[in-house]
């Protein structure tokens, strides 16, 4: 899965402007279109939609307004805009109150101040409402700077704020340590973006190892951590973990995402676990699909099928 020649094809592939035109046209055109599978919709409303079903399955959620790299101030404001527009369309919906968000959607590349001053904007309107607001972790560049707003605005009284950290990445092991220590709620994922040597496991099975590794301190040690992944043998090794640990499945989550292994999210769901589905949404979709192509090129197949049967 984390074939790392794969991860670079579909990266270098997702900087295609011809193709992500053409992706853009057929992917969500239609209900059955390709992209739908991992993409709940262009707008709030079909991402709302979405929740409420996958609520009725006895699933919590988390809404992403989909969006990264943004490199103009104008962008940046652009896109807090979008975000406290789906705050008040999530609580006027009824659905759970829970977002996640890139903090180079809000600016980070242009200005750091101005990101952080967005990413306060979003908490100041989301707080008092009850929210709880995950920025995502984006490739190695951003880490320490992610980290860093994180553990500033957690200073500062944002503590409904929580972030990820990616056990690909060497330096993981002690941020995990560092987040601890704060109280903070963390979620755990392998790491989705392609990385070098210098910084990250090239091997799966090494971040497999990082990953369980991991798992067992935040279960052992964590605030209500987060164990994201689809992995039958990571969700196997949790679930025993925190049986032989007397820690009960209220005290964690599992994550997956939207699309993604829905008959593990079912079964867990039945076996009395809470599990979380990331539903993301909106027009800028395409960098994201890439990034779940590449960790599964059988699913390529898939989307060409579907593009096929969607211009025939
Ligand atoms: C809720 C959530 C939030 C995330 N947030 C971040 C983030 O902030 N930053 C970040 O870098 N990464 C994030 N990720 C992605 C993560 O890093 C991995 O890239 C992704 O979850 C695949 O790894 P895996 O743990 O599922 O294990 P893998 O070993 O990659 O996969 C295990 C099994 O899951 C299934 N599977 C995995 N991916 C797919 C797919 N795309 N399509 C179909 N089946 C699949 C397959 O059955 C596979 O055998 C997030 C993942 C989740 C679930």
């Amino acid at each position: 899965m984390l074939d790392s020649a794969s991860k670079l094809l579909f990266h270098l592939i997702a900087r295609s402007g011809t193709l992500k035109k053409l992706a853009s046209r057929y992917g969500l055109r239609r209900p059955s279109s390709f992209a739908r599978r991992f993409i709940a919709g262009e707008t709030i409303e079909e991402a709302i939609e979405a929740a409420k079903a996958v609520e009725a399955r006895g699933m919590l959620i988390s809404l992403d307004l989909l969006g990264e790299s943004v490199s103009s101030l104008a962008a940046a404001s652009a896109a807090t805009r979008g975000y406290l527009d789906v705050i008040d369309a999530i609580v006027e919906s009824g659905i759970e109150r829970n977002i996640s968000l890139k903090l180079t959607q809000l600016g980070l590349d242009v200005d750091r101040a101005c990101a952080v001053d967005n990413l306060r904007k979003i908490l100041e309107s989301a707080g008092p409402a009850g929210f709880f607001v995950r920025i995502d972790m984006e490739n190695s560049p951003y880490t320490e700077v992610t980290l860093d707003i994180f553990e500033t605005l957690w200073g500062h009284g944002y503590t409904q704020l929580g972030v990820v950290l990616q056990s690909m990445l060497y330096r993981s092991e002690q941020d995990l340590a560092r987040i601890n220590r704060l109280g903070a709620r963390i979620r755990l994922v392998k790491g989705a973006y392609k990385e070098s040597r210098a910084v990250a496991h090239a091997k799966k099975s090494d971040v497999d190892a990082a990953y369980a590794r991991m798992m067992k301190a935040l279960l052992t040690d964590g605030t209500y951590p987060a164990i994201a992944t689809h992995d039958p043998e990571m969700i196997a090794l949790a679930r025993e973990w925190a049986r032989t640990h007397g820690i009960a499945p209220d005290r964690f989550e599992f994550q997956m995402l939207y699309g993604v292994r829905r008959d593990l999210q079912s079964m867990l769901t039945r076996a009395g676990y809470r599990v979380r589905i990331y539903i993301p949404f909106g027009r800028e979709w395409f960098p994201y699909f890439m990034r779940r192509l590449g960790e599964r090129p059988a699913n390529v197949m898939f989307v060409i099928r579907g593009i096929l049967r969607d211009r025939g």
